[in-house]
Parts: structure tokens; sequence; C-alpha cells
């Protein structure tokens, strides 16, 4: 494809070792050559993919030394003509650099730009290119080892090889419908109810990874509920002072609150509403309970704590009650003060988990931890050849579903074959939106507007 030639930044505005500005476009090679000064050539006469010393200058002078690297298509990232300028990595020497390539007559790319150059021209497919920013934006070993799969293309080889089962198919129909006299179709239906049976089955197998695998890439929504001075911000500022935990705060998703990440091993938590967790227990008590229930709704997770010095009260049983049906726990914190109640008695007698810990001396959490991760099936998760993580893939593998579910019963029912090609096709075409076929421009740019600069 023919596009004009954009450059940005690519590796941030923090400052670090070495910076990147990247040019890309047919005419990315001439946009820089006035700028690069090597030593023995000038930059059109560069080899591909070679680093080559120089300095970047205008008509002021020099503005940095850097290593410079053209790489030709369709070898590159965005599969177009390419020159990566790698320099010192300031912010200030960086915006230089990028200003002189820009008044040189590239455009500042949007947001993903690179990435999507390299979809439209071919070089990767739409999952491919999502999981680009999936990589970025991992946060543990299991968002990572996800990612980097959907960009190695194992999902969408799994797609193609679904696809090409229902072309087939559809193709053997469409041509016995076509050419009755050289086809047979009686013997259709023995062979076809069961190819489609392994489809569906397929199909539901991923979704489920997809329900299971996004919670626990994007870290398990934990809301901690409790009457006030049970211990929630000990128990929180236990948990995120816990040996080898690493935090993070990341921006809830209701205005105003903070969320953090806690992170042990593979297991990531991500703590609801810690402000208000955080916040002195009269306005808690003022605003505790409807606090409780926004973060229980959103929660896939819910750890309520009860002081287990004393025993059970009623309002702990009310708390207990507002999250029936959620994924839960109950932790008698302050065990180090002798529990009043006895944690199996409590858990037979609610149906709910029930732990002794303290969040004083941080015994039993070790337990808690484990029990998360059978309850979130972790390990077996881990072992899963291939996850769904992607919020698009899942409502597209939906759609094929159903569109499949429909042919199986257009099968059912005798109907005529033309209407199966109908289903079948559908379930197709719903598979190639996942690779990016037939997708309208406005959502290809939605997906990477959502991209950092740069990438
Ligand atoms: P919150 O209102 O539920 O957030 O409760 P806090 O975390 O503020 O704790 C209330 C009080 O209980 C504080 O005085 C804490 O020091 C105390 N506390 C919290 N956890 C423990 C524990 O495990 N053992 C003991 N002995 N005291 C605790």
């Amino acid at each position: 494809m023919n596009f004009d030639t954009i450059a940005a930044i690519s590796t941030g505005l923090i400052p670090g070792g070495i910076g990147i500005v990247r040019v890309s476009g047919d005419k990315a090679v001439a946009v820089c050559e006035p700028l690069v000064r090597l030593k023995k050539l000038s930059l059109s006469q560069a080899k591909a993919n070679h680093l080559y010393y120089g300095q970047i200058a205008d008509q002021n002078g020099v503005i940095d030394e850097a290593l410079i690297a053209v790489l030709r298509a369709p070898h590159s990232y965005t599969a177009e003509d390419t020159v990566e300028l790698q320099c010192h990595g300031g912010p200030f020497v960086l915006q230089k650099v990028l200003d002189a390539v820009l008044k040189a007559g590239a455009r500042l790319a949007e947001p993903g730009e690179f990435t999507k150059r390299a979809f439209l021209n071919g070089r990767l497919d739409l999952s491919e290119a999502e999981a680009v920013m999936d990589l970025i934006s991992a946060g543990s070993e299991l968002a990572r080892e996800t990612a980097l799969k959907q960009l190695q293309g194992k999902n969408s080889a799994l797609i193609r090889r679904l696809r090409a089962g229902i072309l087939e198919k559809t193709a053997f129909l469409e041509a016995a419908l076509d050419d009755p006299e050289h086809y047979e179709l009686t013997d259709y239906e023995k062979e076809a109810e069961p190819f489609i049976q392994d489809l569906i089955r397929e199909i539901e197998g991923l979704l489920k990874t997809a329900d299971d695998g996004k919670v626990l890439v994007e870290g398990i929504r934990t809301a901690i509920i409790g009457r006030p001075n049970v211990g929630k911000s000990s128990f929180m500022n236990c948990l995120l002072g816990y040996e080898r935990a690493i935090v993070t705060q990341i921006p809830g998703t209701t205005r105003d609150t903070i969320e953090e990440s806690f992170r042990f091993q593979d297991l990531v938590l991500r703590l609801l509403d810690t402000a208000g967790i955080r916040e002195s227990a009269d306005v808690v008590e003022k605003i505790g309970i409807d606090r409780a229930l926004e973060a229980v709704k959103e929660a896939d997770l819910v750890l309520l704590i009860a002081d287990g010095s004393e025993t059970l009260s009623e309002e702990d049983e009310a708390l207990l009650a507002l999250c029936e049906g959620k994924t839960r726990l109950m932790l008698l914190n302050k065990s180090d003060l002798g529990l009043k109640e006895d944690p199996a008695a409590l858990e037979a007698r609610y149906g709910c988990p029930c732990y002794g810990i303290s969040a004083k001396n941080g015994s039993g959490l070790e337990a808690v931890l484990e029990k998360i991760r059978t309850l979130f099936r972790l390990s077996e998760i881990r072992q899963q050849p291939l996850l769904v993580t992607n919020l698009r893939h899942k409502e597209l593998l939906r759609e094929a579903l159903t569109s499949l579910e429909y042919a199986e019963k257009t099968l059912q029912s005798h109907a005529p074959e033309d209407l199966l090609t109908i289903d079948l096709m559908d379930a197709y075409r719903a598979l190639g939106r996942i690779l990016g076929e037939e997708v309208e421009e406005d959502l290809v740019n939605e997906i990477f507007s959502k991209f950092c600069m740069g990438k």
C-alpha cells in the first residue's frame, strides 16, 4: 500500500540510555538523508540492516550523535522502508531530533500507527497486531506468555485451521447443489453432523479459556470488605508488603479511585478501591456499605475480613450475604490474639472457605494465596496450549458458535442444504474478523488508537 512517511519517538519519554526516533514510509530515507551525516557515505547509500555511527544535524548544527539503521521494505516492522535513529535517550534530545525529521517532511505518527501499517501491509494479521500491545502492557508471566503466543500467530493458526475446515465443507455443498449429477448428498448429514459438533466443541473450549484467561491475565479484581476495625487496611498493607510481592498503582475503573495490583509469582490481584479502604474509619462507616456493594459488584473475588478475636457479628453475616454467589473467602483476622470461631465450622455453616490469619504477623497468608490459586485454577490454566484474552475475539467466537449451532439445527431438521451453507459461511466470516478480514476501517482505527505512541 502507499502511505505517507511517519515518524515518532518509539522509546517513550522517560530518560534512558538510548532513545529511538523511528521513521517509516516510502520517503523515510529521503526525509532523513539531509539530517544524517555518516563518515563515508550518504544515508541512501547505506546498506540495509547495518548500524552506522553518525551525527544528526539540522541547519543550526549537530543535535546528537547516533547509531543509524536503514531497513528496507518489506523487511521491517511496518514492511515499509524504515530509518531508526538511535539517539541518546533524553526527552529533550529526542524531541529535537523528531522535530527536525518532521520539518524535513515526515508526519507525526498517530498512536499505534507503525503497527497499523504492519497490519495494513499484511505483515501481521489483526490478532497478531493486537498482541503487540498486550505484550507491551503484560504485567505478569502468564500475560507475557499469552501475548507472545498470539503475536507468534498461534491463535491465528488455530482460527485458520477452523476456517479451512468450514470452507472445505461449504465448497463441497455448493458444488453438490450446483451439480447434483456429479455429487452425492445422500450421506451428507451423517458426515456433516459430527464435523459441526467437533467445531462447536472446539470453539466452546476456546471460549472457556477466554473466561478463565482474561481474569488471570489482567489480574483478579479483588474486593476487600469488612466492618470497620477488623483490619482491612492492615491486611492490605500486609499483602502489599509481602515478601517478593510486586506492587504497582493503576488507575481504577471508577473515577478518582486508585487500584493497587499485587503480584505473587503467577498470581495477580487487583485490589479494588484501595483509596476507599485507606480512608479514616468514620468516613468508611458513613459510606462503607455502598462502597462495599460497589466493589463487590465489580469483583472477581471477594475477601471478607472479620475480627477473629471476637465471635461473628450480624454485620459480618450481612456482608457474607452481600457477596453470596461470588467467589469469596472469609478471613478471620487477628489470629495472633486467639480465634473465637473455628474456621472449619464456619466454612461448613456458611459454605464459604474460611481461614484464620493475622495481618499483624502475616500468618495464614500463604494458605490464603494458595487457596486463591486453586479457586481460579491457575495451574490448570497455565497448561492450556492457548488462551483467548481479547474481548473482541471472544465476541466473534461467540458469534461463530451461534452460527454453528444454527447449522446443527438446520441439519437436524433436514432443511434445505443451502440454508446450511449460509450458517457455515456466517461462522467462517465471524472467525475471519478475528484475523482482520472484512473489518471496518473505524474498528481498525479504534483498535490502534489504544496503542502507545511510537509503536
Ligand atoms: P480497618 O478499619 O478494617 O481498615 O482496620 P485497620 O487495619 O485500621 O485495623 C484496626 C485495628 O486492628 C488497628 O489497631 C490494627 O493495628 C489492629 N489490627 C489489624 N490487624 C491485626 C492483627 O492481625 N492482629 C492484631 N492483634 N491487631 C490487628
